[in-house]
Order: structure tokens, then sequence, then C-alpha cells
């Protein structure tokens, strides 16, 4: 398998969004790195392979639901899992991220209870769906 099973890439342009999902994932072991446009978040996500990638939705230039269909359409990119982070009042915009290719999504703002175990759920369906343990 390639790229490292713990590392995640978040694509966040909010500062403040970014340092909260940035410190979560970090105290629960992952080694985390980000981009603040979804073009930085698709060159890192070919050049470092994460095993994740929490893609914002709303975003500066091309948004989250293009930079996912860009991602699956690629194949250096295709098999990583990717989880929409959308804003709660967004109703739609999970199903525009799951017809776009997204794995799943989580709601802004952030539960910080939650979102490490979210993250892992989605980790462990990733891998053994490349594994071809189905689903
Ligand atoms: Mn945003």
């Amino acid at each position: 398998m390639k790229g490292a099973p713990d590392r995640i890439l978040l694509i966040e342009d909010n500062p403040m969004n970014l340092e909260l999902a940035t410190d979560l994932l970090e105290a629960a072991g992952f080694k985390v790195m980000s981009a603040q446009t979804g073009e930085a978040g698709i060159k890192l996500a070919r050049e470092m392979q994460p095993a994740l990638i929490l893609m914002d939705l709303s975003l500066p230039g091309m948004d989250g639901i293009e930079a996912t269909r860009a991602l699956k359409s690629d194949a250096r990119t295709r098999s990583i899992p990717v989880v929409a982070v959308t804003a709660h009042a967004m109703k739609g915009d999970e199903q525009k991220a799951l017809a776009a290719g997204c794995e799943g999504y989580v709601t802004k703002p952030i539960d910080t209870r939650t979102f490490c175990t979210v993250v892992r759920e989605h980790l462990e369906r990733g891998s053994s769906r490349k594994e071809g343990k189905g689903i």
C-alpha cells in the first residue's frame, strides 16, 4: 500500500477550523498536512499519498466538490478516501458530496468528542476496501 497509514490531509481555508482539526488529529496520533485551496490540496495528495483526505466543501476558487471530482478522476488519487466537511446549515451539500465521490461527511462545527472516531472509522473502511474485503 502506498502512503503512510496515519497521514491525513486537511483541505480547509478557515485558519481556526484548520487549527482545531489539526490539534484534534495530532493529539490522536495522526500526522497531519494541510492545504488551504483545492488546487494545492490535489497537488499534495498526488505527492504525499495520504491515507485520508478531509475536504472542506466551501473553498475559494475550486470548491470541495470540484476538488473531490478531480481527485476521483485521477488514477493517482482515486483510491484515497475523501470525507467532506460541510457547514451544518448547508443542507443538500451532503448529497452533492456523496455524488462527487466522497465516502462520507462530517458537519461543522466539528464535534470535538467524536471527530477522531469518525476519521478512524473512515480510515478502516478505506483500508478494507483496498484489501478487497468489500465495504
Ligand atoms: Mn471554507
